[in-house]
Protein backbone atom coordinates (compact mmCIF):
# COMPACT_ATOMS: atom_id res chain seq x y z
CA UNK A 1 0.00 0.00 0.00
CA UNK A 2 1.18 3.66 -0.86
CA UNK A 3 1.00 5.64 2.27
CA UNK A 4 1.92 9.32 1.24
CA UNK A 5 2.38 9.91 -2.95
CA UNK A 6 5.22 11.93 -3.67
CA UNK A 7 4.75 14.58 -6.61
CA UNK A 8 6.40 16.75 -9.33
CA UNK A 9 4.56 19.58 -10.80
CA UNK A 10 2.91 18.89 -13.95
CA UNK A 11 5.08 21.47 -15.81
CA UNK A 12 8.30 19.81 -14.62
CA UNK A 13 6.99 16.59 -15.38
CA UNK A 14 6.00 17.40 -19.06
CA UNK A 15 9.60 18.95 -19.53
CA UNK A 16 11.41 15.51 -19.11
CA UNK A 17 9.16 12.71 -19.91
CA UNK A 18 6.33 12.71 -23.23
CA UNK A 19 3.17 10.50 -21.67
CA UNK A 20 1.91 7.38 -23.05
CA UNK A 21 -1.77 6.22 -22.94
CA UNK A 22 -4.12 3.61 -23.59
CA UNK A 23 -7.85 4.15 -22.69
CA UNK A 24 -10.14 1.12 -22.23
CA UNK A 25 -13.78 1.90 -22.82
CA UNK A 26 -16.41 -0.35 -21.21
CA UNK A 27 -19.86 0.72 -22.68
CA UNK A 28 -22.86 -1.41 -20.95
CA UNK A 29 -25.59 -1.86 -24.23
CA UNK A 30 -29.20 -0.99 -24.16
CA UNK A 31 -30.24 -4.14 -25.18
CA UNK A 32 -33.49 -5.72 -23.19
CA UNK A 33 -32.23 -8.86 -22.22
CA UNK A 34 -28.79 -9.70 -21.25
CA UNK A 35 -26.09 -10.81 -23.89
CA UNK A 36 -26.05 -14.71 -23.64
CA UNK A 37 -29.46 -15.29 -21.77
CA UNK A 38 -33.07 -14.13 -22.32
CA UNK A 39 -33.24 -12.55 -18.61
CA UNK A 40 -34.36 -8.91 -18.63
CA UNK A 41 -31.62 -6.04 -18.00
CA UNK A 42 -33.96 -3.33 -16.79
CA UNK A 43 -32.59 -1.77 -13.64
CA UNK A 44 -33.36 -1.69 -10.07
CA UNK A 45 -35.05 -4.28 -9.76
CA UNK A 46 -34.96 -6.47 -6.21
CA UNK A 47 -31.67 -8.61 -6.26
CA UNK A 48 -31.76 -11.94 -8.11
CA UNK A 49 -34.85 -11.72 -10.07
CA UNK A 50 -33.65 -11.58 -13.20
CA UNK A 51 -31.14 -14.67 -13.69
CA UNK A 52 -31.79 -17.89 -14.79
CA UNK A 53 -29.13 -21.38 -15.19
CA UNK A 54 -27.27 -19.46 -17.69
CA UNK A 55 -26.54 -16.60 -16.20
CA UNK A 56 -25.93 -18.27 -12.70
CA UNK A 57 -23.48 -20.57 -14.47
CA UNK A 58 -25.55 -23.83 -13.62
CA UNK A 59 -24.36 -27.58 -15.17
CA UNK A 60 -25.63 -27.73 -18.52
CA UNK A 61 -27.09 -24.45 -19.26
CA UNK A 62 -26.34 -23.28 -22.67
CA UNK A 63 -25.72 -19.75 -23.89
CA UNK A 64 -26.96 -18.55 -26.72
CA UNK A 65 -25.67 -15.08 -28.41
CA UNK A 66 -27.77 -12.05 -28.43
CA UNK A 67 -28.34 -10.77 -32.05
CA UNK A 68 -28.92 -7.15 -31.11
CA UNK A 69 -25.65 -7.46 -29.39
CA UNK A 70 -23.48 -8.54 -32.02
CA UNK A 71 -25.08 -5.58 -34.47
CA UNK A 72 -24.64 -2.93 -32.05
CA UNK A 73 -20.93 -3.89 -31.82
CA UNK A 74 -20.80 -3.89 -35.38
CA UNK A 75 -22.74 -0.50 -34.89
CA UNK A 76 -19.70 0.77 -32.71
CA UNK A 77 -16.87 -1.01 -34.86
CA UNK A 78 -18.13 0.71 -38.06
CA UNK A 79 -18.59 4.03 -36.47
CA UNK A 80 -15.38 3.72 -35.39
CA UNK A 81 -13.70 3.70 -38.58
CA UNK A 82 -13.01 -0.11 -37.81
CA UNK A 83 -13.02 -3.53 -39.89
CA UNK A 84 -15.56 -6.25 -38.80
CA UNK A 85 -14.22 -9.71 -38.44
CA UNK A 86 -15.38 -12.28 -41.26
CA UNK A 87 -15.01 -14.73 -38.73
CA UNK A 88 -14.49 -14.20 -34.61
CA UNK A 89 -15.55 -16.13 -31.60
CA UNK A 90 -15.99 -15.75 -27.80
CA UNK A 91 -13.62 -16.77 -25.22
CA UNK A 92 -13.22 -17.81 -22.22
CA UNK A 93 -11.33 -15.79 -19.44
CA UNK A 94 -10.90 -17.72 -16.63
CA UNK A 95 -10.21 -16.24 -12.83
CA UNK A 96 -12.51 -16.45 -10.05
CA UNK A 97 -14.86 -13.61 -8.12
CA UNK A 98 -17.55 -13.91 -6.12
CA UNK A 99 -19.55 -12.13 -8.45
CA UNK A 100 -18.75 -13.87 -11.41
CA UNK A 101 -20.79 -17.22 -10.61
CA UNK A 102 -19.44 -19.25 -13.92
CA UNK A 103 -15.48 -18.72 -12.83
CA UNK A 104 -15.06 -17.32 -16.46
CA UNK A 105 -16.31 -14.19 -18.41
CA UNK A 106 -17.16 -14.92 -21.71
CA UNK A 107 -15.06 -12.51 -23.36
CA UNK A 108 -13.13 -12.18 -27.06
CA UNK A 109 -9.72 -12.50 -26.61
CA UNK A 110 -7.73 -12.37 -29.69
CA UNK A 111 -10.50 -12.59 -32.35
CA UNK A 112 -12.20 -9.02 -31.59
CA UNK A 113 -15.27 -8.36 -33.78
CA UNK A 114 -13.86 -5.16 -34.83
CA UNK A 115 -10.45 -3.58 -35.01
CA UNK A 116 -8.20 -1.24 -36.57
CA UNK A 117 -9.92 1.74 -36.80
CA UNK A 118 -9.87 5.66 -35.14
CA UNK A 119 -11.78 8.73 -34.04
CA UNK A 120 -11.28 12.10 -34.33
CA UNK A 121 -11.88 14.29 -31.58
CA UNK A 122 -11.79 17.69 -31.08
CA UNK A 123 -9.98 19.61 -28.11
CA UNK A 124 -10.81 22.60 -26.25
CA UNK A 125 -9.32 24.72 -28.56
CA UNK A 126 -11.13 23.42 -31.67
CA UNK A 127 -8.40 21.18 -32.94
CA UNK A 128 -8.90 17.82 -33.81
CA UNK A 129 -6.86 15.23 -32.84
CA UNK A 130 -7.06 11.30 -33.94
CA UNK A 131 -7.08 8.81 -31.26
CA UNK A 132 -6.09 5.33 -33.32
CA UNK A 133 -8.74 2.47 -32.84
CA UNK A 134 -7.09 -1.08 -31.33
CA UNK A 135 -9.99 -3.17 -31.11
CA UNK A 136 -13.44 -3.30 -29.84
CA UNK A 137 -14.60 -6.25 -28.45
CA UNK A 138 -17.51 -8.27 -26.71
CA UNK A 139 -17.83 -9.13 -23.51
CA UNK A 140 -20.55 -9.54 -20.60
CA UNK A 141 -21.02 -7.73 -17.38
CA UNK A 142 -20.28 -9.32 -13.85
CA UNK A 143 -22.13 -9.46 -10.46
CA UNK A 144 -22.35 -6.68 -8.09
CA UNK A 145 -21.48 -7.39 -4.72
CA UNK A 146 -22.12 -5.33 -1.69
CA UNK A 147 -19.50 -5.24 1.16
CA UNK A 148 -22.03 -4.61 4.66
CA UNK A 149 -21.22 -4.17 8.07
CA UNK A 150 -17.18 -1.95 7.49
CA UNK A 151 -16.89 1.37 7.47
CA UNK A 152 -16.10 2.43 4.44
CA UNK A 153 -17.94 -0.03 2.07
CA UNK A 154 -14.88 -2.19 1.05
CA UNK A 155 -14.58 -5.78 1.53
CA UNK A 156 -11.80 -4.92 3.84
CA UNK A 157 -13.22 -4.87 7.51
CA UNK A 158 -16.44 -6.02 6.49
CA UNK A 159 -18.80 -8.69 7.99
CA UNK A 160 -20.37 -9.88 5.17
CA UNK A 161 -20.99 -9.33 1.49
CA UNK A 162 -24.30 -9.58 -0.22
CA UNK A 163 -24.04 -10.43 -4.28
CA UNK A 164 -26.57 -9.92 -6.64
CA UNK A 165 -26.55 -11.39 -10.47
CA UNK A 166 -29.41 -9.22 -12.09
CA UNK A 167 -25.98 -6.93 -13.57
CA UNK A 168 -24.24 -10.87 -14.74
CA UNK A 169 -24.49 -11.29 -18.51
CA UNK A 170 -25.67 -7.55 -19.22
CA UNK A 171 -23.38 -7.00 -22.87
CA UNK A 172 -20.70 -5.15 -22.56
CA UNK A 173 -18.71 -3.80 -25.65
CA UNK A 174 -14.68 -2.98 -24.37
CA UNK A 175 -13.14 -0.72 -26.86
CA UNK A 176 -9.21 -0.37 -26.97
CA UNK A 177 -7.31 2.03 -28.18
CA UNK A 178 -3.86 1.99 -29.60
CA UNK A 179 -1.15 3.48 -27.26
CA UNK A 180 -1.91 6.94 -27.70
CA UNK A 181 1.63 9.45 -28.42
CA UNK A 182 2.40 12.53 -28.84
CA UNK A 183 -0.34 14.26 -27.18
CA UNK A 184 2.34 15.49 -24.59
CA UNK A 185 0.93 18.26 -22.15
CA UNK A 186 -2.25 17.70 -23.68
CA UNK A 187 -2.70 13.88 -22.99
CA UNK A 188 -5.35 14.36 -19.95
CA UNK A 189 -7.01 16.88 -22.09
CA UNK A 190 -7.28 14.13 -25.44
CA UNK A 191 -7.79 11.26 -22.65
CA UNK A 192 -11.07 13.32 -21.61
CA UNK A 193 -12.11 14.25 -25.09
CA UNK A 194 -11.69 11.02 -26.43
CA UNK A 195 -14.10 9.52 -23.84
CA UNK A 196 -16.74 12.67 -24.58
CA UNK A 197 -16.59 11.91 -28.54
CA UNK A 198 -16.70 8.23 -27.92
CA UNK A 199 -19.59 8.71 -25.82
CA UNK A 200 -21.29 10.98 -28.20
CA UNK A 201 -20.91 8.43 -30.39
CA UNK A 202 -22.37 5.56 -28.61
CA UNK A 203 -25.52 7.44 -28.06
CA UNK A 204 -25.92 8.71 -31.44
CA UNK A 205 -25.71 5.21 -32.06
CA UNK A 206 -28.93 4.62 -29.42
CA UNK A 207 -26.79 1.30 -28.74
CA UNK A 208 -26.70 2.70 -24.91
CA UNK A 209 -27.57 5.83 -23.40
CA UNK A 210 -23.90 5.74 -21.99
CA UNK A 211 -24.29 7.40 -18.85
CA UNK A 212 -21.02 7.42 -16.78
CA UNK A 213 -22.77 8.40 -13.47
CA UNK A 214 -24.50 5.09 -13.61
CA UNK A 215 -21.72 3.27 -15.00
CA UNK A 216 -23.13 2.84 -18.29
CA UNK A 217 -20.15 3.30 -19.55
CA UNK A 218 -16.72 3.50 -17.31
CA UNK A 219 -13.03 4.24 -18.36
CA UNK A 220 -9.69 2.48 -17.64
CA UNK A 221 -6.63 4.78 -17.73
CA UNK A 222 -3.18 3.31 -18.99
CA UNK A 223 -0.55 5.75 -18.35
CA UNK A 224 3.28 5.46 -18.82
CA UNK A 225 6.20 8.03 -19.39
CA UNK A 226 9.35 7.73 -21.04
CA UNK A 227 12.22 10.33 -21.15
CA UNK A 228 11.94 12.68 -24.04
CA UNK A 229 13.75 11.61 -27.49
CA UNK A 230 13.07 7.56 -26.30
CA UNK A 231 11.27 5.54 -28.27
CA UNK A 232 10.14 2.59 -25.80
CA UNK A 233 7.84 3.26 -24.07
CA UNK A 234 7.65 3.21 -20.06
CA UNK A 235 6.07 0.62 -17.65
CA UNK A 236 2.59 1.50 -17.58
CA UNK A 237 -0.11 2.09 -14.51
CA UNK A 238 -3.72 1.18 -15.00
CA UNK A 239 -6.41 3.46 -13.12
CA UNK A 240 -9.66 1.31 -13.56
CA UNK A 241 -13.56 2.61 -13.67
CA UNK A 242 -13.18 5.76 -14.02
CA UNK A 243 -16.76 7.34 -13.99
CA UNK A 244 -16.81 10.52 -15.29
CA UNK A 245 -15.15 13.06 -17.94
CA UNK A 246 -13.41 15.13 -15.67
CA UNK A 247 -12.37 12.14 -13.47
CA UNK A 248 -10.56 10.94 -16.84
CA UNK A 249 -8.62 14.04 -17.52
CA UNK A 250 -7.81 14.39 -13.75
CA UNK A 251 -6.40 10.40 -13.20
CA UNK A 252 -4.30 11.06 -16.22
CA UNK A 253 -2.79 14.32 -15.02
CA UNK A 254 -2.05 12.95 -11.36
CA UNK A 255 -0.59 9.70 -12.64
CA UNK A 256 1.68 11.93 -15.15
CA UNK A 257 3.33 13.88 -12.12
CA UNK A 258 3.56 10.85 -9.82
CA UNK A 259 5.02 9.03 -12.27
CA UNK A 260 7.55 11.32 -13.05
CA UNK A 261 8.21 11.96 -9.25
CA UNK A 262 8.87 7.42 -9.01
CA UNK A 263 11.39 8.15 -12.40
CA UNK A 264 12.96 11.46 -11.30
CA UNK A 265 13.62 9.20 -7.79
CA UNK A 266 15.66 6.81 -9.83
CA UNK A 267 12.83 4.04 -8.50
CA UNK A 268 10.47 1.99 -11.23
CA UNK A 269 7.15 2.24 -12.05
CA UNK A 270 5.17 -1.13 -11.51
CA UNK A 271 2.51 -2.63 -13.80
CA UNK A 272 -0.33 -2.52 -11.70
CA UNK A 273 -3.80 -1.19 -11.17
CA UNK A 274 -4.68 1.80 -9.44
CA UNK A 275 -7.90 3.24 -7.97
CA UNK A 276 -9.13 7.06 -9.04
CA UNK A 277 -10.22 9.12 -5.49
CA UNK A 278 -13.10 11.31 -6.70
CA UNK A 279 -12.49 13.67 -3.27
CA UNK A 280 -8.81 14.14 -3.64
CA UNK A 281 -7.70 13.52 -7.39
CA UNK A 282 -5.27 10.99 -6.42
CA UNK A 283 -4.73 7.39 -7.30
CA UNK A 284 -3.75 4.60 -4.60
CA UNK A 285 -2.29 1.07 -5.61
CA UNK A 286 -4.57 -1.77 -6.04
CA UNK A 287 -3.91 -4.65 -7.58
CA UNK A 288 -0.41 -6.11 -9.42
CA UNK A 289 -1.18 -6.47 -13.09
CA UNK A 290 -1.92 -9.75 -14.29
CA UNK A 291 -0.86 -11.21 -17.70
CA UNK A 292 -3.04 -12.31 -20.28
CA UNK A 293 -1.85 -15.68 -19.58
CA UNK A 294 -2.95 -16.11 -16.02
CA UNK A 295 -6.75 -15.83 -17.66
CA UNK A 296 -5.81 -19.41 -19.26
CA UNK A 297 -7.77 -17.75 -22.06
CA UNK A 298 -9.58 -19.99 -24.41
CA UNK A 299 -12.60 -20.22 -27.17
CA UNK A 300 -15.49 -20.92 -25.72
CA UNK A 301 -16.86 -24.08 -26.86
CA UNK A 302 -20.54 -23.66 -26.12
CA UNK A 303 -20.94 -20.89 -28.59
CA UNK A 304 -20.62 -20.61 -32.41
CA UNK A 305 -18.61 -18.71 -34.02
CA UNK A 306 -19.61 -15.41 -35.34
CA UNK A 307 -19.61 -14.48 -39.00
CA UNK A 308 -21.35 -11.83 -40.19
CA UNK A 309 -22.29 -11.09 -43.94
CA UNK A 310 -20.39 -8.64 -45.64
CA UNK A 311 -24.48 -8.06 -46.96
CA UNK A 312 -25.51 -7.62 -43.20
CA UNK A 313 -22.37 -5.23 -42.34
CA UNK A 314 -22.93 -2.80 -45.08
CA UNK A 315 -26.50 -2.45 -44.64
CA UNK A 316 -25.70 -1.85 -41.35
CA UNK A 317 -22.87 0.60 -42.24
CA UNK A 318 -25.63 2.24 -44.36
CA UNK A 319 -28.36 2.53 -41.75
CA UNK A 320 -25.89 4.37 -39.50
CA UNK A 321 -26.85 8.31 -38.51
CA UNK A 322 -25.09 11.03 -39.00
CA UNK A 323 -22.06 11.33 -36.69
CA UNK A 324 -21.61 13.87 -33.76
CA UNK A 325 -18.62 15.08 -35.39
CA UNK A 326 -19.79 15.49 -38.64
CA UNK A 327 -23.17 16.98 -37.16
CA UNK A 328 -21.01 19.48 -35.18
CA UNK A 329 -19.02 20.49 -38.21
CA UNK A 330 -22.32 20.91 -40.45
CA UNK A 331 -23.75 22.68 -37.88
CA UNK A 332 -20.87 25.44 -36.87
CA UNK A 333 -21.17 26.24 -40.68
CA UNK A 334 -24.57 26.27 -40.94
CA UNK A 335 -25.03 28.47 -37.84
CA UNK A 336 -21.71 30.60 -38.82
CA UNK A 337 -20.26 29.74 -35.77
CA UNK A 338 -16.49 28.83 -35.19
CA UNK A 339 -15.41 25.62 -33.82
CA UNK A 340 -14.74 27.40 -29.94
CA UNK A 341 -18.38 28.32 -29.93
CA UNK A 342 -19.26 25.05 -30.75
CA UNK A 343 -16.97 23.30 -27.70
CA UNK A 344 -18.94 25.90 -25.06
CA UNK A 345 -21.80 24.70 -26.67
CA UNK A 346 -20.88 21.09 -26.04
CA UNK A 347 -19.25 21.70 -22.74
CA UNK A 348 -22.65 23.09 -21.50
CA UNK A 349 -24.39 20.33 -22.88
CA UNK A 350 -26.41 22.82 -25.39
CA UNK A 351 -26.67 21.18 -28.59
CA UNK A 352 -29.70 19.23 -28.68
CA UNK A 353 -31.38 22.04 -26.98
CA UNK A 354 -30.59 24.40 -29.14
CA UNK A 355 -30.80 21.83 -32.36
CA UNK A 356 -34.41 21.02 -30.76
CA UNK A 357 -35.03 25.13 -30.39
CA UNK A 358 -34.36 25.66 -34.36
CA UNK A 359 -36.73 22.25 -35.06
CA UNK A 360 -39.38 23.97 -32.55
CA UNK A 361 -39.20 27.01 -35.40
CA UNK A 362 -36.76 29.38 -33.76
CA UNK A 363 -33.58 30.80 -35.80
CA UNK A 364 -30.35 29.90 -34.72
CA UNK A 365 -28.93 32.83 -33.12
CA UNK A 366 -31.98 32.85 -31.19
CA UNK A 367 -32.02 29.79 -30.18
CA UNK A 368 -28.34 29.56 -28.72
CA UNK A 369 -28.72 33.29 -27.21
CA UNK A 370 -30.76 32.22 -24.73
CA UNK A 371 -29.84 28.28 -24.44
CA UNK A 372 -26.24 29.79 -23.55
CA UNK A 373 -27.13 33.21 -22.17
CA UNK A 374 -30.10 33.39 -19.50
CA UNK A 375 -30.53 29.91 -19.66
CA UNK A 376 -27.12 28.52 -18.73
CA UNK A 377 -26.91 31.23 -16.38
CA UNK A 378 -30.29 30.07 -14.72
CA UNK A 379 -29.22 26.17 -14.41
CA UNK A 380 -25.65 27.57 -13.17
CA UNK A 381 -27.03 29.22 -10.48
CA UNK A 382 -29.52 26.47 -9.37
CA UNK A 383 -26.76 23.67 -9.87
CA UNK A 384 -28.97 21.45 -12.60
CA UNK A 385 -27.81 20.54 -16.04
CA UNK A 386 -29.75 22.87 -19.11
CA UNK A 387 -31.71 19.92 -19.79
CA UNK A 388 -33.14 19.75 -16.19
CA UNK A 389 -34.73 23.20 -16.42
CA UNK A 390 -38.29 23.45 -16.32
CA UNK A 391 -38.43 24.60 -19.69
CA UNK A 392 -38.74 22.78 -23.05
CA UNK A 393 -37.23 23.72 -26.23
CA UNK A 394 -41.16 24.61 -27.73
CA UNK A 395 -41.34 27.16 -24.71
CA UNK A 396 -37.71 28.49 -25.77
CA UNK A 397 -38.69 28.85 -29.46
CA UNK A 398 -41.89 30.63 -28.51
CA UNK A 399 -40.25 33.27 -26.65
CA UNK A 400 -37.74 33.55 -29.38
CA UNK A 401 -41.16 33.70 -31.87
CA UNK A 402 -42.60 36.84 -29.34
CA UNK A 403 -39.45 39.08 -29.54
CA UNK A 404 -39.26 38.54 -33.43
CA UNK A 405 -42.80 39.62 -33.52
CA UNK A 406 -42.13 42.84 -31.33
CA UNK A 407 -44.39 41.19 -28.72
CA UNK A 408 -41.56 41.09 -26.26
CA UNK A 409 -38.32 42.83 -25.98
CA UNK A 410 -35.38 40.98 -24.82
CA UNK A 411 -35.54 42.13 -21.36
CA UNK A 412 -39.42 41.04 -20.91
CA UNK A 413 -38.21 37.98 -22.92
CA UNK A 414 -35.94 37.25 -19.91
CA UNK A 415 -39.21 37.84 -17.34
CA UNK A 416 -40.92 35.54 -19.19
CA UNK A 417 -38.72 32.40 -19.27
CA UNK A 418 -38.41 33.13 -15.38
CA UNK A 419 -42.08 32.70 -15.15
CA UNK A 420 -41.82 29.66 -16.95
CA UNK A 421 -39.09 28.32 -14.84
CA UNK A 422 -40.82 29.04 -11.44
CA UNK A 423 -43.54 26.98 -12.88
CA UNK A 424 -45.89 29.76 -13.76
CA UNK A 425 -47.39 27.88 -17.06
CA UNK A 426 -45.74 28.23 -20.89
CA UNK A 427 -45.05 31.35 -22.07
CA UNK A 428 -48.01 32.63 -22.98
CA UNK A 429 -49.38 31.72 -20.04
CA UNK A 430 -46.71 33.73 -18.08
CA UNK A 431 -47.02 37.09 -20.73
CA UNK A 432 -51.15 37.12 -19.87
CA UNK A 433 -50.11 36.81 -15.84
CA UNK A 434 -47.87 39.06 -15.79
CA UNK A 435 -48.93 41.57 -17.83
CA UNK A 436 -46.20 41.49 -20.08
CA UNK A 437 -46.12 42.81 -22.95
CA UNK A 438 -44.45 45.38 -25.28
CA UNK A 439 -45.95 48.96 -25.64
CA UNK A 440 -45.43 50.49 -29.01
CA UNK A 441 -48.80 52.21 -29.40
CA UNK A 442 -48.47 56.16 -29.11
CA UNK A 443 -51.18 57.04 -27.17
CA UNK A 444 -49.45 54.90 -24.08
CA UNK A 445 -46.84 55.95 -24.73
CA UNK A 446 -47.17 59.65 -25.43
CA UNK A 447 -48.11 60.14 -21.39
CA UNK A 448 -44.65 59.00 -20.15
CA UNK A 449 -42.76 60.55 -23.11
CA UNK A 450 -44.05 64.18 -22.18
CA UNK A 451 -43.56 63.56 -18.00
CA UNK A 452 -39.82 62.41 -19.19
CA UNK A 453 -39.87 65.57 -21.41
CA UNK A 454 -41.50 67.78 -18.50
CA UNK A 455 -38.77 66.21 -15.55
CA UNK A 456 -35.41 66.62 -17.55
CA UNK A 457 -35.85 70.30 -19.26
CA UNK A 458 -32.04 70.56 -19.38
CA UNK A 459 -31.59 66.92 -21.61
CA UNK A 460 -34.71 68.33 -23.72
CA UNK A 461 -32.98 71.62 -24.55
CA UNK A 462 -29.90 69.72 -25.46
CA UNK A 463 -31.39 67.47 -27.75
CA UNK A 464 -33.15 70.61 -29.72
CA UNK A 465 -29.92 71.98 -29.63
CA UNK A 466 -28.85 69.03 -32.21
CA UNK A 467 -27.30 66.94 -29.15
CA UNK A 468 -29.45 63.56 -30.53
CA UNK A 469 -27.45 61.34 -28.36
CA UNK A 470 -28.95 62.77 -25.38
CA UNK A 471 -32.24 61.11 -25.93
CA UNK A 472 -30.94 58.11 -24.71
CA UNK A 473 -31.42 59.42 -21.26
CA UNK A 474 -34.97 60.43 -22.42
CA UNK A 475 -35.34 56.88 -23.41
CA UNK A 476 -34.14 55.50 -20.36
CA UNK A 477 -36.41 57.35 -18.19
CA UNK A 478 -39.42 55.95 -20.04
CA UNK A 479 -38.12 52.95 -19.86
CA UNK A 480 -37.91 53.08 -16.30
CA UNK A 481 -41.03 54.24 -15.85
CA UNK A 482 -42.90 51.67 -18.00
CA UNK A 483 -41.26 49.04 -16.24
CA UNK A 484 -39.34 48.02 -19.43
CA UNK A 485 -42.29 47.50 -21.46
CA UNK A 486 -41.87 49.94 -23.65
CA UNK A 487 -40.89 49.64 -27.51
CA UNK A 488 -37.64 51.97 -26.98
CA UNK A 489 -37.27 52.69 -30.65
CA UNK A 490 -40.80 53.96 -31.05
CA UNK A 491 -40.47 55.82 -27.54
CA UNK A 492 -37.18 57.54 -29.11
CA UNK A 493 -39.16 58.37 -32.31
CA UNK A 494 -41.96 60.08 -30.26
CA UNK A 495 -39.21 61.75 -28.26
CA UNK A 496 -37.69 63.71 -31.31
CA UNK A 497 -40.96 63.83 -32.90
CA UNK A 498 -42.13 66.09 -29.86
CA UNK A 499 -38.75 67.80 -29.94
CA UNK A 500 -38.98 68.83 -33.18
CA UNK A 501 -35.84 67.39 -34.34
CA UNK A 502 -35.42 64.26 -36.77
CA UNK A 503 -32.29 61.94 -37.11
CA UNK A 504 -31.46 62.02 -40.47
P1 LIG B 1 -4.86 -5.15 -20.42
O1 LIG B 1 -6.00 -6.07 -20.67
O2 LIG B 1 -3.70 -5.76 -19.78
O3 LIG B 1 -5.29 -3.89 -19.77
P2 LIG B 1 -5.01 -4.15 -23.06
O4 LIG B 1 -4.17 -4.43 -24.25
O5 LIG B 1 -6.45 -4.56 -23.08
O6 LIG B 1 -4.27 -4.76 -21.83
O7 LIG B 1 -5.02 -2.60 -22.79
C1 LIG B 1 -3.90 -1.89 -22.55
C2 LIG B 1 -4.09 -0.47 -23.00
O8 LIG B 1 -2.94 0.29 -22.66
C3 LIG B 1 -4.23 -0.31 -24.49
O9 LIG B 1 -5.01 0.82 -24.76
C4 LIG B 1 -2.81 -0.08 -24.95
O10 LIG B 1 -2.74 0.67 -26.13
C5 LIG B 1 -2.25 0.72 -23.81
N1 LIG B 1 -0.84 0.51 -23.53
C6 LIG B 1 -0.10 -0.59 -23.73
N2 LIG B 1 1.17 -0.39 -23.31
C7 LIG B 1 1.22 0.87 -22.80
C8 LIG B 1 2.24 1.66 -22.21
N3 LIG B 1 3.47 1.19 -21.99
N4 LIG B 1 1.93 2.90 -21.82
C9 LIG B 1 0.70 3.39 -21.99
N5 LIG B 1 -0.29 2.70 -22.54
C10 LIG B 1 -0.05 1.44 -22.95
MG1 LIG C 1 -7.00 -3.35 -19.07
ZN1 LIG D 1 -30.08 -15.30 -17.40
Amino acid sequence: MTTTTDLVSYEDALASYDPVMGLEVHVELGTKTKMFCGCSTELGRDANTQTCPTCLGMPGALPVVNAIGIESAIKIGLALNCEIAEWCRFARKNYFYPDMPKNFQTSQYDEPIAFDGYLDVQLEDGETFRVQIERAHMEEDTGKSTHVGGATGRIHGASHSLLDYNRAGIPLIEIVTKPIEGAGERAPEVARAYVRELREVIKALGVSEARMEMGQMRCDVNLSLRPHGREKFGTRSETKNVNSLRSVERAARFEIMRHAAVLNDGGTIIQETRHFHEDTGSTTSGRVKEEAEDYRYFPEPDLVPVAPSRAWVEEIRAGLPELPLARRNRLVAEWGITALDMQSILNAGALDLIVATIDAGADAASARKWWMGELARSANESGVALDELAITPVQVARVAELVLKGDLNDKLARQVIEGVLAGEGGPDEVVDKRGLKVVSDDSALGTAVDEAIAGNPGIADKIRGGKLAAAGALVGAVMKATRGQADAARVKELILEKLGVSEG
